[in-house]
């Protein structure tokens, strides 16, 4: 790969600098760097440079992305949308491996270089959407850099046969074990959740579990979850994805559930609902629990609504938690850039010297305008690569 020099940057709206890329990676950062013989060099105008942006929370393989758009008459409920989503499969022919590429290439051309998705995961499916994912992470591999959550979205132990196609789709490459509500979803959170830590041990894989569960029911399934993980020293293994909960009991328990999470570094993922309590991104940081964003579904049978694009992601975050101040809008940044890359265990991030390079120039003074005014990209590039100049 020729060496790539990306000059008059400013990163993270600091001083005007240049970036020299070779084989994937940052090897400079200084002003007035020579161009390589036989490299490229790219002027970047002043612009504004941002570390690739993370999706921490997706589902490639429900989207409807690039297809005609989905009639929904859904029910109101959560099993009314995972009943749905079942049947609909079914009868429609779905086809997850061109759906989910077409999502993430949108995903790239806006910036996004890391990403965790939920695959789902079964007994009508089996692991179709697993290797439709696998399919998609390999055809785009020298771009994004993907983890792939065995995710069982109808239920675990709820559902037999489940289990054993956790187990196949973790031995066949998925990197996350998925999990989901133990108490309102499974109805037995003591058994599910010692099925599923046993898979996380059994394959050592870190874990990953959407807790929607309300109010205490939510708390009480985070107690199971925290007491695992500290019997099993699963530190920093471990993401609550949503944890709506935490939004909504009293200050006092919720501090004391936050305190617990420091303390066995577990980490949320937040798509920040205006429709739901939610984790609070100052209260998270006070608390020194990493928390960051995703999308979740993009266009699918659960929701018409999300963007492939981690900024218009970072400027939901700004809006639910009532950011205003310049300091603020960088944290929202830092929930699909760096927090992101903590809570997910993406290594090599940044824009230091030896990072991978993932770079995103846009036109914009500040990272509190990139985030409120999500700026058209000017130039991604991804390990590397350059995916749009
Ligand atoms: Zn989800």
């Amino acid at each position: 790969m020729a060496d790539l020099l990306i000059r008059n940057v400013r990163p993270l709206g600091g001083e005007l600098t240049d970036i020299l890329v070779r084989d994937g990676t940052i090897v400079s950062i200084a002003p007035g760097l020579p161009a390589s013989p036989n490299g490229q060099s790219i002027d970047g105008h002043g612009d504004l440079l941002l570390p690739g942006l993370i999706e921490g929370h997706a589902h490639l393989d429900k989207t409807q992305w690039g297809a005609p758009w989905y009639r929904n008459a859904v029910g109101p409920t959560r099993l009314d949308r995972i009943e749905n989503e079942r049947n609909w499969r079914g009868a429609s022919g779905h086809d997850a491996a061109s759906r989910s590429l077409a999502l993430a290439r949108a995903y790239l051309s806006n910036g996004t270089t890391r990403m965790r998705t939920h695959a789902d995961i079964d007994t009508d499916i089996g692991l179709r959407h697993v290797h439709a994912t696998m399919q998609t992470r390999a055809a785009l591999a020298d771009t994004i850099d993907m983890q792939i959550v065995a995710f069982p979205q109808s239920g675990l132990t709820c559902r037999p046969g489940t289990e054993a196609l956790m187990d196949a789709a973790l031995r066949e490459g998925a990197d996350i074990v998925g999990g989901i509500d133990p108490c309102a979803i499974e109805r037995d959170p003591v058994r599910s959740l010692d099925a599923l830590f046993a898979l996380a041990s059994r394959h050592s894989k870190p874990l990953d579990i959407h807790l929607h569960e309300p109010g205490e029911m939510g708390a009480f399934s985070l107690d199971l979850i925290l007491e695992r993980t500290a019997s099993l020293g699963l530190q920093g293994k471990v993401v609550i994805s949503h944890g709506f909960c935490l939004g909504a009991i009293a200050e006092r328990d919720r501090d004391a559930l936050l305190a617990r999470m420091a303390r066995l570094d577990v980490s949320i993922a937040t798509t920040a609902p205006a429709s739901s309590p939610v984790p609070l991104l100052a209260v998270c940081r006070a608390a020194g629990v990493t928390l960051f964003g995703g999308n979740d579904g993009i266009r699918d049978t659960w929701t018409p609504y999300a963007r492939p694009d981690m900024l218009d992601r970072a400027m939901h975050i700004g809006l639910r938690n009532a950011l205003r101040r310049d300091d603020e809008l960088a944290w929202a940044l830092e929930s699909v850039t760096d927090d992101a890359a903590r809570g997910c265990g993406f290594a090599a991030y940044g824009l230091g010297v030896g990072c991978r390079a993932d770079l995103v120039l846009l036109k914009a003074e500040t990272v509190a305008e990139a985030v409120a005014a999500t700026p058209p990209r000017s130039l991604v590039v991804a390990g590397g690569v350059v995916v749009t100049a």
